[in-house]
């Protein structure tokens, strides 16, 4: 199964669908991570906060994958923003990843209390020119942010990694990224199990007139629209049925009666609050 790339404002390629690991526990991420290489990800989204870069970096060097043919993301944490404390939070991640280079470093954070992600964004683009990562882009910033490294900086993010899914559509985000060429990034595509997502009427009908699963249906409507997404399971057989969503595709009145669900409701953190 081949899945569709998109184009990074850098011109870099970025596998549409990935693996995410929060909330993989460190000491099984080897071993899910690998389950996922074996189903054929090619795309792993990692962070420094999850505790899990060592795991995600033994899977990759366990697999005999050509590291050209993996993308791998990872975060810089709240706590290690800042000119001087960003560098050495990017080494230490590339460390336990055991990698020469990641393909996308994030903000993870825009943490406005701080008021420092404009010089960590700084940094990152240093980070960028070294060449220990092809692209850098921004996790949770909303449009003010956006904006702010804007007008302050000189690269445009290349991904804004975003809570998104059909209760929480987040359409001044992903507007403003259609216009600057930042491509959105869904994280908690599937809601996080946090709401009965997966039983609403329009998804459950689409799930059945496809013969596929709820969890299939909202990775559709997720990918026909452009995201990129990396859903988050400890199961290999969730894993497999995540990935395999390439050989059907919703209708346009499918689409619209997903996207009618919207709520403007989270169910992860605020990024003007988490700190
Ligand atoms: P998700 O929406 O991927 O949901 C994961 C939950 O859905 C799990 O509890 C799992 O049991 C369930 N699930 C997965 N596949 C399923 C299936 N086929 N059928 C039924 N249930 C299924 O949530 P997530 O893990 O939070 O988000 C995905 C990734 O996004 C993360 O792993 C992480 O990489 C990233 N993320 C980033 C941020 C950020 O601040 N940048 C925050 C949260 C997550």
């Amino acid at each position: 199964m081949t899945v569709p790339r998109v184009t990074l404002n850098d011109s870099h390629l970025i596998p549409q669908l990935g693996f995410g690991v929060f909330k993989v526990d460190p000491g099984e991420t080897e071993r899910i991570v690998s389950d996922a290489l074996e189903v054929g990800y090619r795309h792993i989204d990692t962070a420094a906060i999850y505790g899990n870069e060592e795991g995600v970096g033994r899977a990759i060097a366990a697999s005999g994958i050509a590291r050209d043919e993996l993308f791998v993301t990872t975060k810089l944490w709240n706590a290690d923003q800042g000119s001087e404390t960003a560098p050495a939070a990017f080494d230490a991640s590339l460390e336990k990843l055991g990698l020469d280079h990641v393909d996308l470093y994030l903000i993870h954070w825009p943490t406005p209390q701080r008021d420092l992600y404009v010089e960590s964004w700084r940094a990152l683009e240093t980070i960028r020119e070294g060449g220990r990562t092809r692209s850098i882009g921004v996790s949770n910033f909303l449009v003010e942010h956006l904006e702010r490294l804007e007008r302050e900086c000189d690269i445009v993010p290349a991904v804004n990694q975003i809570e998104l899914h059909p209760y929480h559509q987040r359409r001044a985000e992903t507007a403003y990224g259609h216009d600057h060429g930042i491509v959105t990034e869904a994280w908690g595509p599937l809601g996080q199990g946090k709401y009965p997502l997966l039983e609403l009427d329009e998804i459950t009908a689409a799930a059945a007139a496809h013969e596929r699963t709820s969890a299939q249906v909202v990775l559709r409507w997720h990918l026909q629209q452009g995201h990129v997404v990396f859903p988050k399971s400890n199961s290999r057989a969730r894993i497999a049925e995540n990935f395999d969503v390439f050989d059907f595709e919703l209708s346009d009145d499918e689409m619209r009666a997903i996207t009618a669900l919207e709520r403007g409701e989270r169910v992860g953190g605020d990024p003007l609050e988490i700190n």
